[in-house]
């Protein structure tokens, strides 16, 4: 599944991959701890919704 994040640099969305933790659960995704903006190569930390 798609996850779509601000990056905190320049505010553009991007497309983040979540890959499923469980063929029943889902809502579980595992998404990577980091990213990289498509647009301006800024670091960004992946926000944690728990
Ligand atoms: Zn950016």
């Amino acid at each position: 599944m798609d996850f779509e994040f601000d990056c905190w640099s320049c505010e553009a969305t991007n497309t983040v991959y979540g890959e499923p933790l469980g063929f029943f659960s889902v809502h579980s995704y595992r998404l990577p701890y980091d990213w990289t903006c498509y647009w301006c190569d800024a670091i960004n930390i992946t926000p944690d919704d728990d």
